[in-house]
């Protein structure tokens, strides 16, 4: 995994994952965020859509 640091703070930002559910599937936003200010930067999100019986994965970023 890379490393990425804050561009306010300049120190290592957390990798975390975050997933919403909706009427057409989940949507998995994966982001970095700093633990001391806030900051947040989006790495990529991924929408996972079922289809019958059927998962469509979609990475949008
Ligand atoms: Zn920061």
């Amino acid at each position: 995994m890379k490393e990425v640091l804050c561009p306010k703070c300049g120190i290592r930002m957390e990798f975390m994952a975050e997933t919403e559910s909706n009427s057409e599937g989940r949507e998995v936003r994966y982001f970095y965020r700093c633990p001391a200010c806030g900051a947040r930067i989006n790495e990529s999100i991924m929408k996972i859509l079922k289809k019958d019986s059927s998962v469509i994965i979609k990475v949008l970023q």
